[in-house]
């Protein structure tokens, strides 16, 4: 979670959506991944928002600040997580729906993705449950 809130798309809302208080490890929490947050009521959210830890509080996904991503992108309808950390774009899955990235659209905008971020030195890196894969990129 080291994404820094940029702004918040008009528009748009985690509402029901707690999949980066279950999806990512975080430390200071003593968080394992895809484990839900002790401060997270699923269909609730953060039971102590208003004093939740800065981490928190300043991380936002791609779909949240990112126009490019259109509404399949929303982490309830994609059953995932996609955000940037320097030259990795992270896609953390919900392991509840394993094969999620590996269809479409997904799997497409993923290669695409990966060709771009490779021609800048970057890559996309998918993450369900305790597997790691890196997205081939096409020539
Ligand atoms: S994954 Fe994105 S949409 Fe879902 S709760 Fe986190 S910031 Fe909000
Ligand atoms: S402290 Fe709150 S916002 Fe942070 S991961 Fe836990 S439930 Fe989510």
């Amino acid at each position: 979670m080291t994404n820094k809130v940029t702004s918040v798309m008009d528009a748009r809302a985690c509402g029901t959506c707690t999949l980066c208080c279950r999806l990512p490890e975080i430390d200071q929490l003593s968080k394992p991944a895809n484990a839900l947050c002790v401060n997270c009521v699923t269909g609730q959210g953060c039971l102590i928002y208003d004093g939740r830890p800065d981490l928190c509080r300043d991380f936002l996904c791609a779909w949240m600040t990112d126009p490019k991503l259109g509404p399949q992108w929303d982490p309830v309808v994609a059953k995932m997580m996609v955000y940037g950390q320097g030259d990795q774009l992270t896609v953390l899955v919900d392991p509840d729906h394993p094969q999620s990235w590996r269809e479409e659209p997904y799997a497409s905008q993923l290669t695409s993705w990966a060709t771009k971020a490779a021609g800048r030195g970057g890559y996309v890196i998918v993450f369900v449950g305790d597997d790691v894969y890196k997205v081939a990129p096409t020539n």
